[in-house]
């Protein structure tokens, strides 16, 4: 072992232990606006955190960027209390729980892609199968399912009759009181959108859903289209989205993330300036509900929401962190243009 590696193993082992403690504190504001720490973990939401912490450990073991995000996602996949990843998620207006995912490496530019697939346990890792085994980019449906199976991945049988009734009567309770299950759950959705750079400079990323609760039978949302919920850039960076999917894939929204970087903006202030060309645009203006994380080669970070109090997971060798990004403000769109009315 050379000195350096001995160097950044030691730092390393010391930021893993001293991980929890940071963790534990309130989510706090900030981004990296100088060159920053590789290997780098970046994912959307506290809940990204436990995440963020698995694939560090495989970084730091010497595992690949990939199995980093494969194995990071994972952990949120796995989480049944989770209502927005895997299969404990929001089932859709049918009550059957459809997800989606996508997996993206910057090296060789491949993607692989999974929508609207039924009871498997990993679909991060049906996403990557598709990528890594099959000359396409996306599989759908029961396509998605078989070819999971086929690849011998976890299945679980999720929609059963019982979970049905549990969602019947849960939907018939949030009609007859409206404004109490608005309260309960204002949000119906998240994601899971984890980004990698590796200690080589080489990126990665991800993107795991159950999408918007109560979606029609058969709606995609941006989590699994490349460039909408996920994009990857080898020469410049990553970024992911979370959010109203339906608001981001009609503007390739982290694509755009990415461009804005290679035009030399800070991850930041491209996920800012992505949100004010959405709201600009977009009837809605800054009530889009879109939140986007972004790293670059640098290894800086960042992220930002359309609206204030973002929360995402930063996590280097030495620290594992929950942040706040900022918020576009209404004043802060700029001329109103495009289609806007
Ligand atoms: N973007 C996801 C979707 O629309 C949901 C979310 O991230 O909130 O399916």
């Amino acid at each position: 072992m050379n000195i350096n590696r001995r160097k950044f193993l030691a730092q390393t082992s010391i930021g893993l232990a001293a991980a929890p403690a940071l963790a534990s504190r309130a989510a706090e504001p900030g981004s990296a606006t100088v060159q920053g720490e590789r290997p780098l973990v970046v994912s959307t939401w506290p809940f990204g955190k436990v995440s963020n912490d698995a694939a560090m450990k495989i970084l730091l073991a010497g595992g690949s960027i990939l199995d980093a995000v494969e194995k990071g996602i994972w952990v949120t996949e796995s989480d049944r209390g989770n209502s927005s990843v895997g299969l404990g998620g929001m089932p859709n207006a049918a009550g059957v729980v459809q997800l989606d995912a996508c997996i993206m490496s910057g090296p060789g530019h491949r993607a692989g892609s999974v929508a609207a697939i039924e009871g498997i346990a990993h679909p991060i890792s049906a996403a990557r199968r598709v990528m890594e085994k099959t000359p396409h980019v996306m599989l759908v449906g029961e396509g998605a399912r078989m070819f999971a199976l086929e690849e011998g991945l976890e299945s679980i049988e999720n929609n059963t009759a019982e979970r049905y009734k549990a969602w019947r009567e849960k939907r018939a309770a949030e009609k007859a009181s409206p404004k109490d299950s608005k309260k309960k759950n204002p949000g119906n959705h998240d994601t899971i959108a984890l980004l990698v750079l590796g200690a080589d400079g080489n990126i990665a990323g991800g993107c795991s859903t159950s999408g918007w609760g109560g979606k029609l039978p058969g709606r995609v949302g941006d989590s699994p289209i490349i460039g909408g919920g996920l994009y990857v850039d080898n020469e410049v960076g990553a970024a992911g989205a979370t959010g109203l999917g339906e608001n981001v894939m009609r503007y390739c929204g982290s694509f755009l993330v990415v461009e804005l970087m290679r035009q030399g903006l800070t991850p930041e202030e491209a996920c800012l300036e992505a949100l004010r060309r959405i709201a600009r645009q977009d009837p809605k203006g800054t009530g889009i509900s879109v939140s986007f994380v972004a790293l670059d080669k640098k290894g800086r970070y960042g992220a930002a929401g359309s609206a204030k109090g973002f929360t995402y997971s930063v996590t280097t060798p030495t620290s594992s962190r929950v942040l706040t990004g900022p918020g576009v403000g209404a004043l802060d769109i700029g001329p109103i243009g495009g289609n806007r009315k």
